[in-house]
């Protein structure tokens, strides 16, 4: 049976960043208590129609989670125990924004079950900041990364950025070392990309050069190696044992309920994939106007390429067995058929979905070459 996990999305946001273009909105009292019983509504029904299964994972993404109060979370635990859906193993994760820093917040989650925190810290340097149009300090960014450690979250992962308006080697290496030092056991460290319907988009940022941007890449990630942490897909890094089991049921291709506004799922239904996608606005997502909005299976084209698409993020790449038995697809058909000219540059390594070293290095041509 193909693991599943679930994705719950909370829409709010303090304040929208210029370069975001999640599905997260301002707003300045969202209603919480009528969201969280609309998050049950939507599981339930996901449960009639795709059956019962226990979850590998939760993640509660956004949007801001940690501004939602983990009372109006309560009706939505309620229903993952009666469904026996979740035991103490589930990774539960939870994002948390430095700006909504809350220790009653932190002690509700941890009650109700969420066992690994992920923290938006982005930068340590307040220009950085100011640039990337944050609600929180310096300060608070360090403050829940301790509160977090002090509440017992072994699980912890931090997002820093990097190619920032203004920012030399010096500043990543200095936001590296400041998250490395705090013990953190997981890090997500991502390149600014400025994104179509953005702030940033209509007005765009000076960015460093390609050259600074690779200076300061190679730099940061021997910064990261050296702390104890190893790579593990493009922009994760983690301690052994702590890699991230959402994340890595995404890019190994599992399935996942989606739940909340805007929310995607994948599932698979008897050996056929199915996306699931809700509503995206969450007045028309709360209103009920169509929270199962759409439903759609994928060509089985459609189905390789996806699957390899998020394989291949992963450092060790997919072997053909799990390919196979996730996609129900001839692994050595879709080699030929796909990856000829990947083969003949030497990009991958031989039987299985894995870039070499040098497909590593180049790797968005390699994904191109899916496309
Ligand atoms: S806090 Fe996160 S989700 Fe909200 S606007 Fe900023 S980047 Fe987007």
């Amino acid at each position: 049976m193909t693991p599943r996990a679930l994705y719950v999305h909370i829409p709010w946001c303090l304040k929208k960043c210029p370069y975001c273009d999640f599905n997260s909105h301002e707003a300045a009292d969202p209603p919480f208590d009528a969201y969280g019983h609309q998050l049950v509504e939507d599981l339930e029904a996901d449960l009639e129609d795709f059956g019962h299964q226990p979850l590998k994972s939760i993640f509660f993404g956004g949007g801001t989670p940690s501004l939602m109060p983990p009372q109006a979370l309560e009706p939505l635990f309620a229903a993952l125990d009666r469904h026996r859906l979740i035991n103490a193993a589930t990774e539960i994760t939870l994002e948390a924004n430095p700006g909504t820093r809350d220790l009653g917040h932190l002690a509700g989650y941890q009650a109700l079950g969420v066992n690994r925190i992920s923290i938006g810290v982005q930068s340590f340097n307040p220009a950085s900041l100011a640039h990337l149009g944050r609600v929180h300090s310096v300060d608070d960014a360090r403050r829940c990364i301790e509160d977090a450690q002090t509440r017992g979250f072994e699980k912890l992962n931090v997002d820093l950025m990097h190619g920032l308006p203004a920012q030399q080697a010096e500043d990543v290496l200095f936001d590296l070392n400041t998250a490395l030092s705090m013990g953190i056991s997981h890090l997500s460290w991502y390149q600014l990309t400025i994104e179509p319907n953005t702030a940033f988009y209509k007005h765009p940022p000076t960015l460093p050069d390609e050259s600074s941007l690779e200076t300061a890449e190679a730099l940061g990630l021997q910064c990261i190696l050296d702390a104890g942490l190893a790579q593990y897909e493009i922009s994760a890094y983690a301690r052994p044992g702590h890699e991230a089991e959402h994340n890595l049921n995404y890019w190994e291709f599992g399935d996942y309920l989606g739940i909340g506004a805007g929310a995607h799922g994948k599932l698979t239904i008897d050996g056929r994939l199915m996306r699931t996608t809700r509503t995206r606005h969450p007045n028309h997502y709360l209103n009920r106007d169509s929270a199962h909005a759409e439903r759609h299976y994928l060509e089985s084209a459609t189905v390789a390429t996806e699957c390899l698409m998020n394989g291949l993020r992963l450092k060790r790449g997919m072997s053909y067995s799990l390919f196979q038995e996730r996609t129900g697809l001839d692994p050595h058909t879709v080699r030929r058929e796909q990856f000829a000219r990947a083969d003949a540059l030497g990009l991958l390594e031989p039987d299985r979905f894995q870039a070499t070293p040098l497909g590593w290095r180049h790797l968005n041509t390699l994904l191109e070459m899916l496309v």
